[in-house]
């Protein structure tokens, strides 16, 4: 019998993406704050969308998503000729890997930053290369000096996950600007919406051409399990990316609701608001029960305990109360815990489970 095909290099390099619980046994009420979903949900406007959409399911969807684009462009004053959709931000950082990066390059990213990168870059045959943080805050100057001649991809989740913190826009135009010729910087800008007055680098994007930004539906926008999420960048760069993108690869429902949440800007400035309020209720909460904590540019926080081992022991009292958050083990944070803000009923709950831990240890 003749032996089956072996993969390309890399591609068993890959670690599998775990993502977050969602299930406790013997819990029917479970609090899920482990993947930094929107605790509000989708919104009327996008599930009304969706429903009207799905009636037409038999219908391939538009490959150019000129509805979408246009509603982004739109609301973020952009050229919707510079921007192309893709099957959560997810897809669009494999588009980049894909398109820029082979056997021999490297992509760099920070000491913690999304386990996205790395497998996008294996599964592209390139080599991951991380740059040391300072406090759980992206160094620029290690970020340069991790740089060589093979360096193709640099990403920048800003704000970051799975710390929360962010960096400001100098660091962002340094980093920009020490970048050798043929060297994109990613701004990955997922957990840019819980951000005031902050445009994730679109400006940046529109103005350099070594500047790329990409954006997601599922994080405030409370779309994640329909998978949309889009980039900006060079036109030179989108039309790269589009000969590589499947031409259905979003559908119907996806597009129509997407449109929708876009120009909702009722429930996106509500959602902003909402998560702002909480956030700073569940940190001050955690600081008082002595665990440290960042502060947070994101729509979750990152807390810190003596150790691993008592990390661990907080997750499995969280869980036997049915409250499930992650522990960023795979991101070599094993000492802390990340909890996604919940709306005030979530993080109420949530701050009860921590007081009664602390209580019983
Ligand atoms: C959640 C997240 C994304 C979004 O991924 P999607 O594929 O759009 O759901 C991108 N980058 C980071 C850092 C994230 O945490």
């Amino acid at each position: 019998m003749q032996a089956a095909p072996q993969p390309q290099p890399g591609i068993l390099d890959i670690e599998l993406y775990q993502g977050g619980a969602s299930k406790v046994a013997g819990h029917d009420d479970v609090l899920k704050l482990s993947s930094n979903e929107n605790p509000v949900g989708a919104p009327e406007s996008a599930r009304a969308a969706a429903r009207a959409a799905a009636e037409a399911m038999h219908l391939y969807p538009n490959t150019d998503h000129a509805g979408l684009r246009a509603a982004i462009a739109e609301v973020h004053e952009l050229d919707a000729d510079r921007i192309i959709c893709g099957v959560g931000s997810d897809e669009i950082i494999h588009l980049l890997c894909q398109a820029y990066v082979g056997p021999g390059d490297e992509v760099l990213y920070p000491q913690y930053g999304f386990l996205m990168y790395a497998i996008s870059a294996r599964a592209a045959g390139g080599t991951p290369v991380t740059a040391p943080e300072r406090d759980r805050i992206v160094d620029v100057d290690a970020m340069l000096a991790a740089v060589t001649d093979r360096t193709r991809l640099v990403f920048l989740a800003n704000p970051a996950n799975p710390t929360a913190t962010m960096l400001g826009g100098q660091d962002v135009v340094r980093l920009a600007d020490g970048l050798p010729d043929g060297c994109l910087l990613v701004l990955d800008g997922a957990y840019a919406e819980f951000v005031e007055d902050f445009d994730g680098g679109l400006g940046l994007a529109e103005a350099r051409e070594n500047v790329f930004v990409t954006r997601t539906f599922s994080k405030m926008y409370g779309l994640g399990g329909l998978r949309v999420g889009w980039g900006y960048g060079a036109r030179a760069i989108i039309d790269v990316l589009n000969r590589l993108r499947g031409p259905f690869n979003l559908s119907n429902v996806a597009l129509a609701a997407a449109e929708a949440a876009m120009r909702d800007r009722d429930f996106a400035d509500r959602c902003f608001a909402e998560n702002a309020e909480q956030r700073d209720r569940l940190r001050a909460g955690l600081l008082s029960l002595g665990i440290a904590c960042d502060p947070s540019s994101a729509n979750f926080v990152l807390a810190r305990f003596a150790s691993e081992a008592e990390a661990l022991a907080c997750d499995a009292f969280l869980k036997s109360q049915g409250v499930i958050v992650r522990h960023p083990r795979s991101y070599g944070l094993p000492d802390c815990l990340r909890m996604t803000v919940g709306d005030v009923a979530g993080t109420t709950r949530l701050l009860d489970a921590l007081a009664a831990w602390r209580a019983q240890t």
